[in-house]
């Protein structure tokens, strides 16, 4: 019931704000900016970050870099990189994130941290059972 009455104020929503919906029906990865890597030496261009080493200053897409700007660890031009997408966002929807205890939040990489942490663990606590013989 609590179920139903979520959705029809969602449904509102989405009415209420056209414009929002079309941004809604992406995923937040595919909403963040896009990566780009290095096809030379694999260093990826991550705009939420910018580039240091070029007084690239964070928050700077890729495609607003300055036509001069080259790796900063090989020195090729741009057009050797390659959009590999966002990195380091959630991969759902946004109105999922509240759902799965939190975990929805997580990007790809805490997710593989959460998961192969509580592998570990579970490995270590089986070896300490040898401790009780
Ligand atoms: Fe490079």
């Amino acid at each position: 019931m609590n179920e139903k009455a979520n959705e029809e104020t969602l449904a509102e929503q989405l009415e209420a704000s056209p414009e929002k919906n079309a941004a809604s029906e992406k995923t937040l990865a595919e909403q963040a900016p896009s990566s780009f890597e290095c096809r030379s030496c694999g260093y990826v261009y991550e705009p939420a970050k910018g580039d240091n080493q070029n007084k690239i200053s964070p928050g700077t897409l890729f495609e607003d870099l300055p036509e001069t700007w080259r790796c900063p660890v090989c020195s090729v031009p741009r057009s050797q990189f390659i959009d590999i997408g966002a990195v380091g966002a959630p991969s759902g929807f946004a109105e999922n994130l509240d759902y799965g205890l939190g975990v929805n939040r997580l990007t790809p990489n805490q997710k593989n941290l959460l998961i192969f942490g509580a592998l570990g663990l579970g490995f270590l606590f089986f070896l300490s059972l040898y401790g009780l013989g």
